[in-house]
């Protein structure tokens, strides 16, 4: 059953890819096929259905945002995390600077470039990024997942807007670590390569409220997990976030890569998404369709 309904999905989605373009504002994210599509379902019982080409990997881009945010609450805790990044919807583009200009603002929320470069500022004193890497395949249920060279390298050489956003922040206060560190330790989380099955892993360990489903062991507290999917809900899918929870429903997080990651928790579902043609808004289009 879930099977004839994510080949059915897959196939419906397909043709909405022409309407979109890969990202390019990062060169090597613009070299993917835009028609490629696939999603995962990954249930608690153990069944795991595909369709179409999950077997792909591609850049996690911002969906690493999640579980940047997890482990930041994890190893500093709500109040630290919530101190200087908001928990409401931007309204604005995901790398927008303009909320961040007037004096003593801050980023409205983590899972936007600027919240997201602040809470890896509380991270990258914490944690080696080897040690987020192997934290990451955990969650996700991947030993595959590895930094893709070619694309960390391709974002780097383009880094001045994000750039500014955490000189900006450095200059508000918000950031309060090395600035250069704490970049290069956000576009290596941002260039981590996984396939829609380590999405729908992630989405599946969120469903089951931070227990692995592969080990039983339990990788996030149950007050993590419930914040996390809430700004998912809330702030996920960028300045599309609303409309996105109104039809669909459920928390969710895309990247410029074309990921999709979604949480399915009353069905004990994780779900992840691939096609690389975005929309305006950054969000994948034919993963959304
Ligand atoms: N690495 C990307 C950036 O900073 C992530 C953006 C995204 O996926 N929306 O621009």
């Amino acid at each position: 059953m879930i099977q004839t309904i994510l080949e059915r999905a897959v196939a419906a989605g397909r043709p909405a890819a022409e309407r979109g373009a890969a990202a390019s504002y990062i060169p090597e994210l613009g070299k993917v096929d835009k028609r490629l599509l696939g999603a995962c379902v990954f249930t608690r019982d153990g069944g795991r259905f595909s369709a179409g080409d999950t077997g792909v990997r591609f850049s996690i881009q911002s969906i690493s945002k999640v579980i940047s945010l997890a482990a930041a609450l994890e190893l500093c805790g709500f109040d630290t995390v919530f101190s200087q990044v908001g928990m409401e919807p931007s309204g604005e583009a995901f790398n927008s600077l303009v909320e961040l200009e007037p004096t003593g603002s801050r980023p409205s929320n983590p899972m936007i470039n600027s919240g997201a470069i602040a809470v890896d500022g509380y991270l990258e004193p914490k944690l080696s990024f080897a040690e987020m890497l192997s934290f990451t395949r955990k969650l996700c249920m991947d030993d595959g997942i590895v930094l893709d060279e070619a694309v960390y390298h391709s974002e780097m050489s383009h880094i001045s807007r994000n750039r500014a956003i955490a000189y900006l922040l450095e200059n508000q206060g918000v950031l309060q670590g090395d600035v250069e560190r704490t970049l290069d330790f956000y576009v290596r989380m941002c260039s981590l390569s996984v396939t829609a099955e380590s999405l729908a892993g992630l989405g599946l360990l969120l469903a089951e409220g931070g227990v692995s489903p592969a080990t039983g062991e339990r990788l996030l507290s149950p007050d993590t997990v419930r914040v996390v999917k809430t700004i998912m809900l809330t702030c996920g899918m960028y300045d599309g976030s609303g409309a996105f929870a109104v039809r669909v429903g459920l928390p969710s997080k895309s990247g410029v890569g074309g990921g999709i990651l979604s949480v399915a928790d009353r069905q004990h579902m994780g779900i992840g998404i691939f096609g690389p043609a975005l929309d305006a808004k950054g969000n994948s289009i034919a993963g959304e369709a």
